[in-house]
């Protein structure tokens, strides 16, 4: 029975994903207030073995043999990969068997420390989070465990960035009013510039919070951070989830990508072929067709296929 491994599953940031889950439910250094998992069961920063390596490496090993199309294998899950004591062990040992990249998912909180740094080093991507600058924004959007400075996160994703040769993507959660304040935004671009990522992910609430009082920011002020933060290499990652929000929207174009859809499952690639336009702009549709149900993505083979939730009378073949 697979225990440690889920998917693949079709994710918008990393393709066709692997997902590892090596942390018992909700075990992490944080307890941020929008965290999609629920409360923090058991907050803690001490590096033990949670599960058998051995057992996680061979579900690995049967899921890349019955899928090698997987674009990443992702640490990621209910808690911090990075408080397993066997994560570098495992990257290692990924890379013995497959070529397929390493991805880790992290909330950075471990980073200070070289013999976690080292490990994740070896990791082809990795994804922490930001969130603030301050300790006290630290305290209020990610409620750390006590004694956990934001100092040194920082410090620890900048003295990370120096020796990992790899992707960084650091991703910053956007909460209305606690860490949109100008002074504190000014702070995390300070950071973020210190950190030097290869790409900077804006994102704001989407699911349901941990915790009530928890709002998002609307796509507006993101655009507004996008534009202030314009020397760094910032994307927006949030999901759109109204037509308002999409600017110049086009009825054509929203019935155009669904009816294709309908009468055949299609890429993004094909989508951009077919339409003329670029993917940023179709997945803005496409956020909308699948929060409605319309459609939802598939993975088939090695490709990722938006499919319409209830197929064609006509429609032909393996969908
Ligand atoms: S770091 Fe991730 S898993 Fe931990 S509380 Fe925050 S969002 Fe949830």
């Amino acid at each position: 029975m697979i225990k440690y491994v889920f998917g693949p599953v079709a994710s918008r940031r990393l393709g066709i994903s692997l997902g590892v889950d090596i942390i018992p439910f909700k075990t992490c250094s944080l307890d941020c207030i929008y965290c999609e998992c629920g409360k923090t069961t058991d907050k803690t920063l001490e590096r033990k073995r949670y599960v058998d390596p051995a057992i996680v490496l061979e579900e690995i090993k049967t899921a890349v043999e019955k899928a090698p199309y997987i674009e990443y294998i992702t640490f990621s899950g209910s808690g911090e990969p990075t408080v397993s004591s066997d994560i570098g062990l495992l990257i290692s040992e990924i890379k013995k068997i497959t070529d397929i990249p390493v991805a880790v998912l992290t909330n950075g909180t471990m980073l200070h420390r070289q013999d976690v740094r080292n490990e994740i080093a070896k990791a082809d991507l990795v994804l922490p989070s930001l969130d603030a600058a301050t300790q006290d924004t630290f305290q209020k959007i990610n409620r750390p465990l006590a004694g956990l400075t934001i100092d040194s996160v920082i410090d620890g994703m900048t003295q990370f960035r120096k020796i990992f040769p790899g992707q960084l993507w650091l991703e910053v959660f956007i909460a209305k009013g606690i860490n949109d304040t100008p002074d504190e935004l000014e702070l995390i671009h300070k950071a973020a510039s210190q950190i030097k990522p290869d790409r900077l992910q804006l994102n704001t609430l989407d699911r349901p919070p941990a915790y009530d009082d928890v709002y998002s920011v609307s796509s507006e002020t993101l655009q507004h951070i996008k534009k202030m933060w314009h020397d760094l290499p910032v994307e927006i990652i949030k999901r759109i989830h109204r037509r308002e929000e999409i600017t110049s929207f086009s009825f054509n174009l929203e019935s155009n990508i669904l009816n294709t859809i309908k009468r055949r499952p299609l890429t993004i690639d094909d989508l951009e072929a077919l339409t003329g336009k670029k993917r940023e702009e179709l997945f803005r549709y496409i956020d909308i067709l699948e929060r409605e149900k319309k459609i939802f993505p598939k993975i088939v083979d090695d490709k990722i296929f938006y499919a319409p939730t209830v197929p064609p009378k006509r429609m032909t073949g393996t969908f």
